[in-house]
């Protein structure tokens, strides 16, 4: 039963970058504007991750670190009409499973914050008052202490400056998402990268990308029935020898895409090798999103896809072709 439950959580949290999306995306679904993720030792020592949403109710805490505790969904009709990125109740339990878990948390009824001590199945051992304040803050200590081989796989250099690569991209795309929230992301106290809280989208990705970058991307609008595309184009094509990747969001959901990507690059490369920097966001139906389709919540079914494909291609049309190239 323990061996099948560490299996399972292995699955959840394959590495620093997945620990940290996770824990980033409970920030975000407790209403969160400030997100501050700090790593020592790129993560293999310390995640902390503080944010100021709407902390944990005392009565909830002691189901938090539970395996499939979710205070999310409810019912099965629930999960169809997912807003939330979390509906699994896999992620905390996952961590306490496989490094030391604390979470300190005040909800705004409280006149004081609380840290609590959870154990390796989310039991909470240890409760002690503290000073902070409203919002949650997530330590995990010793992340893989207990799967030597991943530990040790994931301590090369290479694979940690990997690791902060990618948990830097993933705080780039959900920022994106969320252009309202101020994130700041450090490793051993140096800040690897922030963004200030924007108000639109466009001041968001000058944070995301440089702004001479972000300067040279025009905004273009399309709507569909109850499908709606907002993309972020360049206007000059970015340079073969200088790949940059596709930003895709989903019903505020940071994706990826192998579909529209090719589509993007056919049409903003005029062939299939390199990637523009291109953002787009599509806004649809929450029950024709299926975002239930693997454990990190990466990729969705759209059911209506080719819909999509189509709008998304006209628009690329429009924008490039058309303007007589
Ligand atoms: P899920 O996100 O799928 O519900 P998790 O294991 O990620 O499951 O979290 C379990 C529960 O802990 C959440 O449903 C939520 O009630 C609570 N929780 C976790 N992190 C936070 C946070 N940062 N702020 C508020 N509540 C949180
Ligand atoms: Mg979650």
């Amino acid at each position: 039963n323990e061996t099948v439950r560490l299996i399972s959580s292995t699955q959840v949290i394959t590495s620093v970058s997945s620990a940290v999306k996770e824990v980033v995306e409970n920030c975000l679904d407790a209403g969160a504007t400030n997100v501050d993720v700090k790593l020592e030792d790129f993560g293999l020592e310390k995640i902390e991750v503080r944010d100021n949403g709407c902390g944990i109710k005392v009565c909830d805490v002691p189901y938090a670190g539970q395996r499939h505790y979710t205070s999310k969904i409810q019912t099965h009709d629930d999960l169809q009409l997912l807003t939330t990125y979390g509906f699994r109740g896999e992620a905390l339990g996952s961590l306490c499973e496989l490094g030391d878990v604390t979470i300190c948390t005040r909800t705004k009824d409280e006149l004081h914050s609380t840290l609590y001590t959870l154990s390796s199945s989310g039991i909470i051992t240890g409760t002690k008052p503290s000073h902070a304040p409203v919002g949650t803050t997530v330590i995990v200590k010793h992340l893989f202490k207990n799967l030597p081989v991943r530990k040790q796989f994931y301590n090369s250099t290479k694979k940690k400056k990997e690791q902060l690569k990618l948990t830097e991209d993933y705080l780039m795309a959900v920022s994106l998402a969320h252009p309202g929230c101020h994130v700041h992301f450090s490793n051993n106290k140096m800040l690897v990268w922030q963004k200030p809280r924007a108000s639109t989208v466009r001041a968001a990705l000058v944070s995301v990308l440089t702004s001479s970058v972000a300067r040279n991307m025009v905004e273009v609008h399309k709507k569909d029935g109850l499908i709606s595309v907002q993309m972020f184009l360049p206007k000059n094509l970015p340079s073969r020898k200088n790949p940059h990747r596709t930003f895709l969001i989903v019903n505020s959901r940071p994706v990826r895409d192998k579909g529209i990507d090719k589509i993007l690059r056919k049409h903003a490369n005029g062939d299939d090798s390199g990637w523009p920097v291109c953002l787009v966001i599509i806004q649809l139906p929450t029950e024709t999103v299926d975002a239930n389709v693997n454990a990190n919540k990466t990729q969705v079914i759209l059911s209506q896809k080719e819909k999509v494909l189509e709008l998304i291609e006209s628009m690329l049309v429009d924008f490039y072709d058309a303007s007589s190239r």
